[in-house]
């Protein structure tokens, strides 16, 4: 067996389960808390009491890396998920289980047990509170999720271990699937990749798919990537190409193979947000979906993109911009510069789309040939123009000065004729491949709850 992970909120099983399981599979029980409470000969109440949760969370970091690699069932604090390095940890080698249970049930559970304070609110609320705030992380840390309001710790060990044994996906889910990539357009080595996962029995039922779901698909460096980083993590997932017109039958699919999670792009960004079961207030703003996230029988919709075109901009907040472009990822930007406090004035080929989108996020809009009346400090291409084998560039060499900062969204080629452009006039230039690189660790971030340096992205894309 694997090392077996329980993650949950307190009151959800997971020592009495954990204990059941590693009798079971005739391997060691480790409880990260009894172990914090062995090493520093204080009781986690007195802990948070004396020194306070960040000096808690310190100490629980470090027992979690040191915990064997060796086989084992590990039972982990309610709140150990939330930090990226425990669940980098946690991950390695290891099926994370994921037990959850309904509000009713924890704090019946957990009435009479002494709590460390994680806020000033009664049990029940506090409950709540701590749940809604974790939920990202708990869902983000699940490859099996079990509920246990319903059923007995050895109960809950019998559906655990069923799952270990053979998949969630049934066989004739991995039939249709298999009939589904047989269909397309895969190279014969992502096929035979894809034959060992999904045939039946599968060779390891516990492999996860997750991929990127678009029409076409095949350009895309996400398998590439993502299957990487999978081996440096040392994480059970391969990433895939769910190329289909339609995106209803990739997300039925997906659904049924128990698929981890998916990137979405073009065309689906938009049709995607009726097909999943929620959504974040960013992505709801932004009206496109680029990332799902499938846990416990839920889709839950996100915009990563927009954080991709931040993070590159945050020493700029403040500044004038122009954005040029309305379409899907002009809104994701628009929605990023105003989040970093920009005046923003949006130009466009179609100006009542321009119209539209400034309406929507705040922003100015005007005529495209209105741009060298603007003097922006800043300039985001939202437009293909420049994008392979096209060799147009959205602004003419007059008008890029050497105080202007240029950012081409446009990565295929890196260096666009618009960054060629921009060099030769002395402006500092960003390129695309920088909002690639921080939309997929976002994204890593929301399947997993591992924070990749971008570097370690950046490396595996060249
Ligand atoms: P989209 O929804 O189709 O929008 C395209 C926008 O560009 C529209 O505003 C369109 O204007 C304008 N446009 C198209 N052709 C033009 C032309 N010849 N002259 C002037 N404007 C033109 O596309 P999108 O999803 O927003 O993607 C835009 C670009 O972003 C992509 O081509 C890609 O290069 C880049 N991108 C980068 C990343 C990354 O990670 N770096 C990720 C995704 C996309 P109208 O309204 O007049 O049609």
């Amino acid at each position: 067996m694997k090392r077996i992970v329980l993650t949950g909120f307190r009151g959800t099983g997971k020592t009495e389960i954990g204990r059941i399981l590693a009798a079971q599979h005739r391997v060691a029980f480790l409880d990260t808390d009894s172990l914090i409470e062995q090493q520093t000969g204080r009781s986690i109440p007195d802990i948070f009491h004396e020194d306070g949760e960040e000096r808690f969370r310190t100490i629980e970091r470090d027992v979690i890396a040191g915990l064997p690699p060796a086989d084992a069932v590990i039972s982990t604090g309610g709140g150990a998920v939330v930090d990226p390095v425990n669940m980098a940890h946690l991950r390695r080698d290891s099926t994370v289980v994921l037990l959850t249970a309904d509000l009713d049930t924890i704090e019946q559970r957990i009435a009479r047990s002494p709590r460390p304070p994680l806020t000033n609110l009664p049990l029940r609320e506090e409950i709540a509170e701590m749940l809604d705030r974790r939920r990202q992380n708990y869902r983000a840390s699940a490859d099996l999720c079990i509920d246990t309001s319903g059923t007995t710790p050895a109960t809950a060990a019998v559906i655990i271990n069923d799952r270990i044994g053979k998949g969630v996906p049934t066989p004739s889910a991995r039939k249709e699937g298999l009939a589904f990539f047989r269909g397309g357009r895969l190279a014969a080595p992502a096929l035979r990749r894809l034959e060992e996962v999904l045939a039946s029995p599968p060779s390891d039922p516990l492999t996860r798919l997750l991929g990127v779901a678009g029409y076409p698909a095949l350009h895309s460096r996400g398998p590439r990537l993502f299957n990487a980083l999978f081996a440096e993590y040392g994480i059970n997932c391969h990433y895939t190409f769910f190329e289909d017109p339609a995106i209803g039958r990739i997300m039925d699919l997906t659904r049924s193979l128990d698929v981890k999670g998916l990137s979405v792009t073009i065309p689906f960004k938009q049709d995607v947000m009726t097909l999943v079961d929620e959504v974040d207030e960013a992505t709801r703003k932004i009206g496109a979906v680029n990332t799902v996230v499938f846990a416990c029988g839920s889709a839950t919709g996100y915009n990563t993109d927009w954080l991709g075109i931040r993070k590159p901009l945050v020493s700029l907040k403040g500044s004038k911009a122009v954005l040029l472009g309305a379409g899907g990822v002009a809104s994701a930007a628009a929605f990023a510069l105003v989040d970093l406090d920009m005046d923003v004035t949006i130009l466009n080929r179609t100006p009542e789309k321009a119209k539209e989108l400034a309406a929507r996020t705040g922003c100015r809009w005007a005529a495209w040939d209105t741009f060298d009346q603007i003097h922006p400090d800043l300039v985001v291409n939202a437009t293909p123009l420049g994008m392979e084998p096209d060799t147009r560039s959205p602004l003419r060499g007059e008008q890029v000065y050497p105080d202007l900062t240029v950012f081409d969204l446009v990565y295929t080629p890196p260096v666009t004729p618009l960054i060629e452009m921009a060099l030769g006039r002395g402006c500092r230039t960003i390129q695309g491949t920088e909002m690639f690189i921080e939309q997929a660790k976002e994204q890593f971030w929301l399947f997993f709850g591992i924070d990749v340096p971008s570097e370690t992205i950046r490396k595996y894309l060249s």
